[in-house]
């Protein structure tokens, strides 16, 4: 499974600013936000793309949206925030180990770019 620079943050080889941890997943701030706040979520297991994923990734896939709706309910957020993932280079995606952005805290544009 290919090495991301998210592993190493998983690993806390690197630091990040986390906000949630536990056996499935972590949530930290994105380091270069395009909100006030800009939150990554991502699984423990290394899927590179949603389009990656398999039937056994079931369980974590629905993991990260419940934690995602709990995250936004603790940050105050959870009347308004966008949950965005990125799937291949052309739509966007940069850092190939799955992440959900959620987005808020100032008013989001619809369709995104
Ligand atoms: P994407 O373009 O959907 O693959 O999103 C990757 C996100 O990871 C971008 O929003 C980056 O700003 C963010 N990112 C990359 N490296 C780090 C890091 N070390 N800590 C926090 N966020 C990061």
């Amino acid at each position: 499974m290919s090495e991301t620079i998210f592993n190493k943050i998983i690993r806390k080889e690197i630091p990040a600013d986390i906000i949630y941890e536990d056996e499935l997943c972590l949530a930290f701030k994105d380091v270069n936000p395009q909100a006030p706040i800009h939150i990554l979520i991502i699984p423990k297991k290394s899927i590179p793309k949603v389009s990656d994923a398999v039937k056994d990734d079931h369980n974590v896939l629905g993991h990260l949206l419940l934690k995602a709706g709990e995250i936004a309910n603790t940050l105050g957020v959870k009347d308004a925030f966008r949950l965005v993932i990125n799937n291949g280079e052309d739509a966007g995606q940069t850092v190939f180990h799955l992440h959900i952005h959620l987005l808020a805290g100032r008013r989001l544009n619809w369709p995104p770019g």
